[in-house]
C-alpha cells in the first residue's frame, strides 16, 4: 500500500514516516500544500494522511481540490485544530476520518487500517481468501492455518493483490504500491517476489496474465456449484 503523508512539522513528519514505513507501507512525504496538490494529482495513493495548517496552501483546500476532481482516495486528517467546527469542516470537505494531535501512533495505525479496509469494501479485519489468511495487524500469513513466513515486500505484494481479488495489477502498479519516491527499484524485483509467493502458497494462487500483470482470482460465491 502506498500512502501520501502531508505534514510540515519535521519532527512529527519523521516520526509518522518511520512508523508507517515500519508497518510496511510505501510512503511519500511532502511538507507544503502546493507539493501535496502536485503529488496527489499525479501519483496513485491508497490513502492520504493530511495535516491542515500547511505552508502555501491550506490542507482543507488541497482536500477540496482533490474531491473536486473526483479523487476518491481515503483521507485521514491529522491536525491540532480541535474545534468542533474544524472537524465538521474537514469531514464535510471529504475527509474520511479526523485525528487530533498529539496522537498515539498505535491509534494512527488502527485508523489507517480501518480506512484501507473500508475502501477495499471489507468489514472484517482479516483478509481471508480460500485457504489463505493475512492479518494486517500482526502481519501474519497462514496457509491451511499454518503460518507462512513472508518478507515485508512479499507481504506488500500479496496484500495489494488479495485486497482486490479479480483485479489485474501490472508490474508498474505493484511497484507503485511497494516503493516511495526515494526507493531504488531494480527491474525484476516484482517477478522475484511473485515467484517466491507462488512457492509458498502454490503455483496457481497468483496468476500471470500475459502482457497485463498479476491477479488473485475472485473466490466462487458460497453455494455456487
Ligand atoms: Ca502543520
Amino acid at each position: 500500500m502506498r500512502l501520501l503523508l502531508v505534514e510540515d512539522d519535521v519532527m512529527i513528519g519523521e516520526s509518522v514516516l518511520d512508523a508507517l514505513r515500519a508497518e510496511g507501507y510505501a510512503v511519500d512525504w511532502v511538507r507544503d500544500g502546493g507539493l501535496a496538490d502536485t503529488a496527489w494529482s499525479t501519483e496513485s495513493y491508497d490513502l492520504v494522511v493530511l495535516d491542515l495548517g500547511l505552508p502555501r496552501q491550506d490542507g482543507l483546500q488541497v482536500l477540496k481540490r482533490a474531491r473536486a476532481r473526483r479523487d476518491r482516495t481515503p483521507v485521514l486528517i491529522a491536525t491540532a485544530r480541535d474545534a468542533v467546527s474544524d472537524r465538521v469542516a474537514g469531514l464535510d470537505a471529504g475527509a474520511d476520518d479526523y485525528l487530533l494531535k498529539p496522537f498515539d501512533l498505535d491509534e494512527l495505525h488502527a485508523r489507517v487500517r480501518a480506512l484501507l479496509r473500508r475502501s477495499a469494501g471489507r468489514a472484517e479485519p482479516l483478509f481471508i481468501h480460500g485457504r489463505v489468511t493475512l492479518n494486517p495487524v500482526t502481519h501474519e500469513a497462514t496457509l491451511d492455518n499454518q503460518p507462512v513466513s513472508l518478507s515485508q515486500r512479499e507481504w506488500a505484494v500479496l496484500e495489494a493483490l488479495i485486497a482486490r481479488p479479480g483485479t489485474i495489477l501490472s508490474r508498474v502498479q505493484l511497484e507503485e504500491k511497494l516503493y516511495g519516491w526515494k526507493d531504488e527499484v531494480s527491474s525484476n524485483t516484482i517477478e522475484v517476489y511473485i515467484h517466491s509467493l507462488r512457492k509458498k502458497f502454490g503455483a496457481g494462487f497468483i496468476q500471470n496474465i500475459r502482457g497485463m500483470g498479476y491477479v488473485i482470482r475472485r473466490e466462487p460465491e458460497a453455494g455456487a456449484s
